[in-house]
């Protein structure tokens, strides 16, 4: 056989083996039968971007619709009594139950996160400096997710503080030494991300609490890369403060309303900076000034935006049936197989993976690093094979546990693969 007849035959047997192994994967995956509950999952789209927008579970259509005719269209003005003004706390809880480890009356569903960051970085910040005027300032690192960066020094600007920043491998994220040498007797507040948004990189979030902690500094952890794919223990591990996505792993659809966390012991301290009638004491007094309510509704400020809150709670449900730690191995599974065979397609052709390798250190994704990854992506969605770009180079290869097959993860990079320049 000639050199070049011989490379196609291994080529054949090696994707064959691939093959058997993803088809051995997702008959032994005990969560597979969940992937039939998400709209599209029959088709031959390969999706890769469920840690930026999930796809919507079947039952929220259901779910849209019987709200539109029998809640919305039925009860009229009497849901608010009935149910909605509730939801943003009943639904936080669920959220803290089966996604965070946070006991009931610590988390709500509100703001977009840029609003629910902001107005809890600012509250923590006024607080600590008024117990302690020397602490100005905020703690983030350089490759935190750009709304995390820009609303810091915003806040700092505003408030006559300073952001101290930490720098950060790209392929990393912040560790225990990093922390350690940024915080001290100045630090008001630490905001750090629990997965990297770019390299995927886990912190181990209740280390840096401590550290944050023993510091005097109060500490906010991003959840929007974790939620509802990496477990949170934020009780456990001492949070102060927490925000996170709903439209990513938790599937809440485009601009559904993100979560806030604030720790039982910190509530009655922080006032919140957007002082709305529905944060209010007595929302229906209407009275002349602000008193802001006990406990979480505090960090609520407008009217709760109910509709886009509605679809979460299917994946919600999902979670809890499954069980987030169920999810953690799934999430752990995929993103194993899709270094592995990274490492075996893509790596002949100069691909790295930008991610840590290992899953201890890793959140639900992998990113994958060469020059061509924009022109790749591009040329990828228009076969329906739908991963995202960030820069520089990276390719993010999201795995949503609940919704990915090893299957539809071999066939996607497997298009990788194909749509490399040789
Ligand atoms: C997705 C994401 C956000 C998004 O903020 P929005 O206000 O919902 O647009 C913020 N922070 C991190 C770390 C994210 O990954």
């Amino acid at each position: 056989m000639s050199t070049d007849a011989e490379g196609v035959v291994a080529a054949a047997a090696r994707d064959a083996a691939l093959e058997a192994e993803a088809s051995a994967l997702d008959v032994a995956d005990p969560l597979r039968s969940f992937r039939g509950e998400f709209v599209g999952a029959e088709t031959s789209l390969v999706y890769f971007d469920g840690n930026s927008l999930g796809r919507p579970p079947r039952a929220t259509g259901e779910r849209l619709e019987r709200f539109v005719t029998e809640e919305w269209g039925g009860r009229l003005i009497r849901g608010w009594d009935e149910s909605w003004m509730q939801l943003p706390f009943a639904i936080g809880d669920t959220i803290g139950r089966v996604a965070m480890g946070a006991a009931p009356g610590q988390t709500a569903v509100g703001d977009s996160t840029t609003v629910l960051l902001y107005k809890l970085v600012r509250a923590a910040f006024d607080a600590q400096r008024a117990a302690d005027p020397a602490r100005v300032e905020i703690v983030v690192d350089r490759d935190n997710f750009p709304t995390d960066r820009y609303l810091v020094e915003g806040i700092a600007a505003e408030r006559g503080g300073r952001v101290r920043w930490i720098d950060v491998d790209l392929r990393r994220g912040v560790d225990a030494t990093a922390l350690e040498a940024a915080v001290g007797p100045e630090t008001a507040v630490v905001v750090l991300s629990h997965v990297a948004y770019r390299s995927g990189y886990l912190t181990d979030a209740a280390s840096l609490t401590r550290i944050a902690h023993d510091a005097g500094a109060l500490i906010l952890w991003d959840l929007c890369h974790s939620a509802g794919s990496v477990p949170v223990e934020a009780d456990a591990w001492g949070f102060d403060l927490a925000v996170g996505c709903t439209y990513k792993y938790l599937n809440g659809g485009p601009g559904s309303p993100a979560f806030a966390y604030v720790a039982a012991r910190h509530q009655a301290n922080l006032a919140q900076p957007i002082q709305g009638w529905m944060g209010a004491a007595d929302v229906f007094l209407m009275g002349p000034e602000y008193r802001p309510a006990d406990g979480m509704r505090r960090f609520l400020s407008g009217t709760p935006p109910i509709l886009g809150m509605l679809a979460m709670q299917d994946t919600l449900a999902m979670i809890e049936e499954a069980g987030i730690g169920a999810i953690r191995a799934k999430s752990i599974a995929l993103t194993e197989f899709a270094v592995r065979v990274a490492d075996e397609l893509l790596a002949p052709l100069g691909v790295e993976v930008a991610s840590p390798r290992d899953p201890a250190l890793r959140g639900g994704h992998v990113t994958l690093s060469h020059p061509a990854m924009r022109e790749v992506t591009a040329a990828l969605w228009e076969q329906d094979v739908i991963p995202d770009y960030r820069d520089p180079g990276g390719l993010r290869i999201g795995l949503s546990p609940l919704s990915t097959s090893f299957g539809e993860t071999l066939a996607g990079l497997r298009a990788v693969e194909g749509a490399m320049p040789r």
